[in-house]
């Protein structure tokens, strides 16, 4: 039997990885959750967060590190399944903000991946 992970119950991204809030999924396992952005960047944006709450890279540690490893080895297959463009030519743009002066919102570690055709709506 898997153990549940640790949720904080007033975590946005808690709800949404638990379904308790609506979101509009590209991908779930038993340790993550992907979502469309509900604002995007760019004509794609969808975020990867642990089920596990973590608040940011500031709070993971050794135990993290296959976690954090599988998050990233995933995002090159989500970005082409979602429309980013292949090859150099194409790509895509992975960026994890953590704390507030840096720019995180969400106090829920996840990964933007954002990609398409540019010009983007922001960066
Ligand atoms: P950050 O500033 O890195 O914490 O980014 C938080 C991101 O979460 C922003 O890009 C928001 O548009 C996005 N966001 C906030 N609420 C939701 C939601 N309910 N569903 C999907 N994305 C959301
Ligand atoms: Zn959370």
């Amino acid at each position: 039997m898997s153990q549940t992970p640790h949720s904080d119950p007033d975590c946005l991204f808690c709800k949404i990885a638990a379904g308790r809030i609506p979101s509009r999924k590209v991908y779930e396992d038993d340790e993550l959750f992907v979502f469309h952005d509900i604002n995007p960047a760019a004509p794609v944006h969808f975020l990867m967060v642990p089920k596990e709450h973590i608040e940011s890279l500031a709070h993971a540690d050794a135990r993290h590190e296959l976690l954090l490893g599988r998050m990233l080895s995933l995002v090159s297959k989500l970005a082409l399944e979602q429309g980013c463009n292949p090859g150099t030519a194409g790509g895509f743009r992975v960026v994890m903000n953590n704390g507030r002066e840096g720019g995180q919102e969400v106090l829920h570690l996840h990964l933007h991946v954002m990609g398409g055709p540019r010009p983007w709506k922001r960066g």
